[in-house]
């Protein structure tokens, strides 16, 4: 029996049953103020984040669903460079699970997952205060997530979110030129006010070379 809070999870791929802390469901009415404009949740809410991946303490392991990982997870686990990343504790706890589950995604051909792993493994770095690591993180989520965007895989229904946020990860890195193009072409397509009014501001704030967190509060 697991204890409060916790879960008892079998892995799919070598059979081990762990312990795993509940995931806490994400809702809006514990949060006081707005995402980042990356999306990224207010500072109270960052925790429900972290407990989306799980470990299997056995095989190594790294996925949202233990019991039921995607097709390339086995592949991923005879991998030198998977489990070079599982092993790497010079980074952050999460930056380590996040980087492990983006290889696994990846090798799965879940791209967009892959891309919004290394994002969150960006967040984690930025709390780290570990600018190098949050800047290769995100570089190698605005590759995934543009690709994944052109699929049609990211915010299929919200016609230009994916430019925006694209928009905003580019800016964050300094990548001005690249954020003004794509909060542009998201301002083209969309037709919503909100995401219009999200790219201008991204396109504003890449012109003056701003590439400091914001949030949507900001968006008017
Ligand atoms: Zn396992």
């Amino acid at each position: 029996m697991a204890a409060p809070g916790k879960v008892d999870i079998t892995c799919a791929n070598c059979n081990t049953q762990s312990e795993h802390s509940a995931r806490v469901q994400a809702s809006e009415e514990h949060s006081h103020s707005a995402p980042d404009l990356d999306l990224r949740p207010a500072p109270e809410r960052r925790h429900v984040m972290n407990t989306a991946i799980r470990e299997c303490p056995t095989c190594k392991l790294i996925c949202p669903e233990l019991a039921s990982p995607p097709s390339g997870a086995k592949e991923a686990l005879a991998n030198p460079e998977y489990l070079a990343l599982v092993a790497d504790k010079k980074v952050p706890d999460h930056v380590r699970k996040f980087r492990a589950w983006a290889f696994i995604a990846e090798k799965s051909g879940l791209v967009a997952d892959a891309g919004f792993a290394h994002l969150h493994a960006a967040w984690v770095a930025d709390d780290a205060k570990n600018k190098g690591l949050a800047d290769v993180q995100r570089h190698m989520a605005v590759v995934r997530l543009s690709a994944a965007r052109d699929q049609g895989k990211v915010y299929p229904r919200q016609k230009g979110g994916a430019e925006a946020l694209l928009s905003d990860i580019h800016r964050r890195t300094g990548n001005w030129d690249e954020a003004v193009h794509e909060a542009e072409r998201g301002k083209s397509i969309t037709d919503q006010d909100f995401v219009a009014a999200l790219c201008d501001l991204e396109i504003s704030l890449a012109n003056k070379h701003d590439a400091d967190v914001h949030t949507t509060e900001e968006v008017r």
